[in-house]
């Protein structure tokens, strides 16, 4: 997304069926263009009066709103992260066919969760566990690190690094799956982009190689 205000709203990456029958396109549509845009929305309308704070990137926003103006300081807390969580999210998904971590990923998920499997049955029981709204994150420290990470609401797991969020705001899975969210999550498993998920993460070692 934009480095500072105006945020403008990414568009989708891909047609609104493309993750059919894994996502359908009438949840697809509904998260991006209503739940994501407001979130953007929102975002910018809130800042508009704040001139001085309109250099900060959605990073910066995300961190920090702590010290934001009392009046504003809780809806940029949730829509600046509603915004940074749901930019990834899209950006993470392709249609099929699955794919699998690459090297270096493959390694590292292999050290902290034994395998692929491993990894998804940890971050299931994470994505199952988080009580109301919130998401389930797989995140890298600059050391490249795993970990996997619940937050609720729109909070965000800076300054760790997202390499991948699911989503488990009940708007995410409910016109599809209703009350089942462990098949929502099989189904986002399945639509991972991980050739583009293990370029990233290697993109972070290449900045801060690690320690030895
Ligand atoms: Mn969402």
């Amino acid at each position: 997304m934009e480095s500072h205000y105006p945020f403008a709203l990414p568009p989708l990456p891909y047609p609104y069926d493309a993750l059919e029958p894994d996502i359908d396109a009438k949840t697809l549509c509904f998260h991006h263009d209503k739940h994501f845009a407001a979130y953007v929305d929102n975002l910018n309308k809130l800042l508009e009066p704040y001139p001085s704070y309109h250099s900060w990137s959605l990073e910066q926003l995300c961190q920090n709103w702590r010290d934001l103006p009392d009046e504003i300081r809780q809806g940029v807390r949730n829509n600046a992260g509603g915004a940074f969580n749901h930019d990834l999210y899209f950006r993470t998904l392709r249609a099929l066919p699955p794919s699998a971590p690459q090297p270096p990923l493959d390694g590292a998920v292999r050290r902290v969760f034994g395998s692929t499997d491993g990894l998804k049955t940890a971050l299931k029981s994470a994505a199952l566990s988080v009580f109301g709204s919130g998401w389930a994150c797989l995140c890298t420290d600059k050391d490249g690190n795993l970990s996997i990470q619940k937050v609720a609401n729109q909070d965000t797991v800076l300054p760790l690094t997202p390499l991948l969020c699911c989503d488990v705001w009940e708007h995410a899975y409910y016109l599809q799956y209703q009350n089942r969210r462990g098949d929502y999550f099989d189904a986002w498993w399945r639509l991972i982009d991980w050739p583009q998920v293990s370029e990233r993460y290697a993109r972070i070692l290449q900045s801060h190689p690690p320690i030895p």
